[in-house]
């Protein structure tokens, strides 16, 4: 059995070999008809295409690409599955306690889960939504009503309601990314 931290290692560099790829993909995939649908589905019909297409073309530039151990780093005291430090984002994620499981829908979740994180890091993404003005806001510290951006949690809403700074959420890249479904109803 190999060690927690060499099973970390492995498993987070099989996520980036494979998140590389994805993004590689996606910026072919994603100019014509298909792409744009693809793109109203994750962001809303309203986006700004071009700044989501420059954040792309930011993952993809081989002079960003995700490596590791460039910046990354798992920590356990990490509640959550990943984090970007948002006051400096340069300085690199951190994946916490819950970026490791054994199945093959882990992996998907932590190729996710890089991109997701990518973003903040490269483009200036956040995850929350001002519940007035549906403007992106970099720190909430009263979370109550606003908007979260997760597919899980206000997407749905946030790409029905939200005008051209929804380029700005960073779980919007994710389920591009992951070809995912925002429930329409
Ligand atoms: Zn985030």
């Amino acid at each position: 059995m190999p060690s927690t931290k060499e099973d970390y290692h492995n498993k987070l560099q099989n996520a980036l070999v494979s998140a590389n790829l994805v993004l590689k993909a996606l910026e072919h995939e994603i100019d014509g008809s298909e792409g744009e649908k693809r793109i109203n589905n994750a962001f809303g019909s309203r986006v700004d295409r071009a700044a989501v297409k420059k954040c792309i073309q930011k993952l993809t530039n081989p002079r960003n690409k995700l490596e590791f151990p460039h910046g990354a780093a798992v920590d356990h005291s990490v509640n959550a599955i990943a984090a970007t430090n948002m006051a400096d984002p340069g300085k690199g994620i951190t994946f916490g306690t819950f970026f490791i499981g054994n199945t093959e829908e882990d992996n998907d979740m932590r190729v996710g889960t890089i991109i997701h994180e990518a973003t903040h890091a490269l483009c200036g993404t956040v995850d929350w939504f001002d519940k007035h003005t549906f403007e992106p806001v970099d720190e909430v510290k009263d979370k109550t009503g606003n908007y979260h951006g997760y597919l899980d949690s206000n997407l749905k809403d946030l790409v029905r309601s939200t005008g051209i700074q929804m380029h700005r959420n960073a779980d919007s890249y994710r389920v591009l990314a992951m070809k995912l479904e925002v429930p329409t109803v």
